[in-house]
């Protein structure tokens, strides 16, 4: 496994501070899009408390005892706990709560990973509350989300939050090419694709790196339905938002006549083509600045998700 992390670099220098300077909290909340890097930075900064070699800032060698039962998931003071089907379930925080007040066994400090914490129902994030108000002086928890504003103010206020963004598409497209061996123009592909998360990326890649999603039926139906499923579809996942720009930016990049090496979905090439002559320039570059209203909307606003993503659909509809 790779030693290093790919973007984030000022979170990172700044968790290799905290560890240096032994000032670690008892909470941290990491917050970014899905596949942005979060749990391999959390991971990363569990190593960081972990790592044998005295280094001054402390890295992780990656060569250690401890290094390597971290990598290979059998490092007895790292826990990650990730969500049991659909949910985060109250039986798991108690679980944890039983573990946590016992002193590590190998390391400074016992770390738990919590993955998307959003899932969480409110008797499991009351339950959680509790540790958080009181973490054993021994312990991390590090709390990974996509969607901060499904928690509870108080359980962000006990955290110390670090927002990570993803990273600019053509920075993400150097990785891929410099780093995963990735052709020059499949890497921007993919890097557009994730919107700049890397873990989408890779994950893409690991599929084969091929496109096999298939073209949104938003764009070729008229039927109010699919207006309704689109917006059911997108309140749960957000971030095909961005993906869904990606279509519509290869309809106006097939309008223009632009080289295949541009479109993003070259698999589904044929039926765009059939699809784009239905659109005409303006409304596809109206379609496209819909989304990222509604996008920014979603973002910045208190607005009622439901309500805006059904307006977004009924008016991207044809
Ligand atoms: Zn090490």
């Amino acid at each position: 496994m790779q030693t290093s992390i790919i973007g984030h670099q000022q979170i990172v220098e700044q968790l290799q501070r905290t560890v240096a300077s032994d000032r670690i909290a008892g909470a941290y909340l990491f917050v970014g899009p899905k596949g942005v890097g979060k749990e391999r930075v959390a991971h990363h900064f569990a190593q960081l408390i972990f790592c044998q070699q005295d280094t001054q800032p402390p890295t992780v060698c990656g060569t250690c005892l401890a290094c390597r039962k971290a990598d290979s998931g059998n490092h007895p003071d790292l826990q990650l706990i990730r969500p049991e089907g659909s949910l985060l379930r109250i039986g798991q925080i108690r679980q944890l709560q039983k573990q946590i007040i016992y002193e590590p066994l190998e390391a400074s400090r016992k770390v738990y990973i919590l993955t998307d914490v959003e899932r969480m129902n409110a008797e499991a994030e009351n339950c959680l509350l509790k540790t958080l108000e009181e973490p054993p002086a021994s312990s991390v928890l590090i709390l990974l989300t996509s969607n901060i504003e499904a928690l509870l103010p108080t359980t962000r206020s006990r955290c110390q939050i670090l927002q990570f963004h993803p990273m600019p598409t053509r920075e993400l497209a150097e990785v891929l090419t410099d780093q995963f061996s990735v052709a020059p123009e499949q890497a921007t592909t993919l890097a557009i694709a994730a919107g700049g998360a890397i873990g989408k990326a890779l994950t893409q890649l690991e599929k084969g790196g091929t496109f096999t999603e298939e073209v949104p039926e938003i764009l070729k139906e008229t039927d109010l339905l699919a207006a309704f499923r689109l917006a059911e579809n997108l309140k749960d996942n957000p971030e095909i938002l961005d993906e869904l720009v990606t279509w519509y930016r290869d309809l106006l990049f097939l309008q223009q006549g632009a080289p295949n090496e541009l479109i993003t979905h070259i698999h589904s090439l044929e039926e765009l083509q059939r699809i784009a002559p239905y659109y005409s320039r303006l409304r596809i570059q109206q379609a496209i600045q819909i989304i990222f209203s509604t996008k920014s909307l979603l973002e910045n606003t208190n607005t009622n998700a439901t309500l805006a993503l059904e307006v977004m659909c009924l008016k991207l509809l044809k």
